[in-house]
């Protein structure tokens, strides 16, 4: 293996570390961020994931806000929620855990969100923003991406970078941040044709697709930067009946022979994620009151 591993839980605990340095700044000035996180119904997975976001938004030293709706409620009673969390000074960030039950219309809810306050950066006024180059809050895991892709290769200007993956939370955002970054974007998807040759001419290779390690050695470029986000459970039998492990987009072992630097899959993009909504929750409280984000 000649691959650096990009440690994603490293980066995102310094980056908490260095967020907890700034809430201590804020409140000093008499601001304590707050971060509200909804969820709607009662899966496992979800719930654990919003409970881990709302122990590390408390170690951060910020306020945080956890309200559990059961599956049943119906669309205008979370409306009706969010319009208060809008309205209520405390919150300076507001997350609504996806997917919801399908009596509610998700796109609804997130343009519901007061944008200043949407720190999943999926509201369209701050898609919008950044696709036109306007401050405003970015989608996580993408913002986690790039600043993981940073952590290997500070200037990524003129270089190559194919995104996989077109979605809204995270395909699409991750090819602005790129173009942002004066890199030349192309974005693929599953209409695609000749996939791997496509990633082949790739110096940063985002697979954002959910197929579990589609990406395979001999699509990556010598040298190039790989960041996995995808998050796949396949059995894994050598741990016993029933098991199951968590594998990336990017067949790993073959991909690091070729790869400069990669990300593993877990311990790459997940831990960002996480540590990105907490930066954002502290940049919409400062940008919110005016105030400069402490260094
Ligand atoms: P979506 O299902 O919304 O999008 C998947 C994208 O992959 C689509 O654009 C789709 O193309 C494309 N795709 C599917 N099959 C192929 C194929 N055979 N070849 C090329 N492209 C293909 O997924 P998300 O963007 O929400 O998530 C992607 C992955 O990232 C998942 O594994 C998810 O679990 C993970 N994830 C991880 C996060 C983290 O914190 N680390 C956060 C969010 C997601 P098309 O548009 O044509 O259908």
């Amino acid at each position: 293996m000649s691959a650096k591993i990009i440690d994603g839980k490293a980066y995102a605990e310094g980056l908490r570390g260095r967020i907890a340095g700034a809430v201590r700044t804020l409140s000093e000035q008499g601001v304590t961020p707050g971060l509200a996180v909804v969820i709607v119904g009662e899966d496992p997975a979800s719930q654990l994931y919003v409970k881990n976001k709302a122990r590390q938004t408390v170690e951060v030293g910020m306020r945080s806000f956890e309200h559990v709706l059961p599956a049943s409620t119906g669309e205008a009673e979370l409306l009706e929620l969010v319009a208060r969390l809008n309205a209520d000074p405390a919150v300076d960030g507001i997350l609504v855990q996806l997917p919801l039950p399908k009596q509610i219309d998700a796109q609804k809810v997130i343009e519901a969100i007061d944008p200043t306050k949407d720190v999943d950066g999926f509201h369209p006024i701050n898609a919008g923003r950044l696709m036109t180059g306007v401050p405003g809050l970015v989608s996580c895991t993408p913002l986690g991406c790039l600043l993981l892709a940073q952590s290997v290769r500070r200037d990524l200007a003129g270089l190559n970078a194919v995104v996989v993956g077109r979605s809204n939370i995270v395909g699409k955002p991750m090819a602005q941040l790129l173009i942002a970054q004066s890199c030349t974007v192309t974005v693929a998807h599953s209409k695609t044709r000749g996939l791997p040759e496509v990633c082949r001419s790739a110096d940063i290779l985002v697979a954002a697709v959910g197929r579990p390690e589609m990406v395979r050695g001999d699509w990556i470029k010598p040298g190039a930067i790989v960041i996995d986000v995808g998050i796949n459970r396949v059995p894994n039998p050598a741990a016993g009946e029933g098991k199951t492990r968590v594998v990336g987009d990017v067949a790993f072992a073959e991909a690091a022979e070729v790869a400069s630097a990669i990300t593993p899959v877990p311990g790459g993009v997940g831990p960002m994620t996480i540590a990105c909504l907490l930066r954002n929750t502290l940049e919409a409280a400062c940008l919110r009151r005016g105030l400069t984000m402490p260094a």
